[in-house]
């Protein structure tokens, strides 16, 4: 059913192909931790509390919509996945983590000892190791959807603690989409996805606020080149614990599983109309 990469004793990503042009990716859902790196990391470091949990169960049903899945299986501590792999700053300016973070969210250090940061040398090998292999998948998935429907859409999947004074002030609103200021997808398709957003009850929505995508939105979604890329950003108070043991809380994500499933259901009803016009593909999506 998967198929993976590598040759490692755990493979660098996951990947389920579907049936429609839909590709959801996860680039920080993964939790594992070579042993040469985990061995130089704090204790609380290796509980990695900075994960994306628990979203392939969240979004277990867009595999009946005929969606391809990648996810991640290695840390971001490993490797930044939605960082460019110069590591140049997404939010210039800001407080923001890296290629190869050297501190978690809350700002303590990775590693139990400031000596053993990693090296430009082993930042190049984890980003050839790990960030190549993800990347190189992700591209050659667009371009098959492209080929087949004309279109491709990419659902870039995250959560993230809706507390986190590193990052912003106050709490953060649950949906946060992210289209690169309108770059990364069809401003019209945008519009129609925080009208959504807008309607789950009890939750908040913003479109291009504090998140406005990462490298994978920004690099890969090209409207006029028919790929178009948002990121949806979620509290993970939505849908779990947002401390140890970071449980997955079953009742509250039923709450809000029926916008992500219409959510994905316009994005995807978009991408069928690849080659029919934007129009028809709104059109249908609002029909429901
Ligand atoms: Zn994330």
């Amino acid at each position: 059913m998967h198929q993976a990469n590598g040759n490692h004793a755990c493979p660098s990503y996951l990947f389920h192909q579907g049936s429609a042009p839909l590709l959801i990716s996860m680039p920080h859902v993964g939790t594992h931790l070579p042993p040469a790196i985990a061995e130089r990391l704090t204790a609380g470091a290796l509980q990695v509390p900075d994960t994306d949990w628990h979203l392939e169960r969240l979004y277990a049903f867009a595999r009946d919509m005929g969606a391809s899945i990648l996810m991640a299986t290695h840390s971001r501590y490993v490797v930044d996945l939605n960082r460019p792999p110069d590591g140049a700053s997404l939010y210039p300016g800001q407080n923001v983590t890296g290629l190869c973070p050297v501190d978690m969210f809350d700002e303590q250090p990775l590693y139990a000892d400031n000596g053993h940061t990693p090296s430009d040398a082993e930042i190049a090998r984890r980003r050839q190791a790990y960030w190549q292999p993800y990347h190189d998948r992700l591209g050659s998935e667009l371009a098959r959807l492209k080929a087949e429907y004309g279109r491709a859409v990419l659902w870039d999947a995250h959560s993230i603690r809706s507390v986190l004074p590193r990052f912003f002030e106050g709490r953060l609103p649950d949906f946060n989409l992210g289209t690169a200021d309108g770059k990364s997808c069809d401003p019209a398709l945008a519009q129609r996805l925080l009208e959504i957003a807008g309607q789950a009850p009890n939750h908040s929505s913003v479109l291009n606020g504090r998140f406005k995508g990462g490298y994978i939105t920004r690099h890969y979604g090209q409207p006029e080149q028919g790929v178009h890329a948002v990121q949806l950003e979620l509290t993970q108070c939505s849908y779990m614990q947002e401390a140890l043991p970071f449980d997955y809380l079953p009742e509250r994500a039923a709450q809000i599983q029926p916008t992500l499933k219409r959510l994905l259901e316009t994005v995807l009803e978009f991408g069928q109309a690849g080659g029919h016009g934007l129009a028809s593909g709104l059109t249908r999506g609002a029909a429901r």
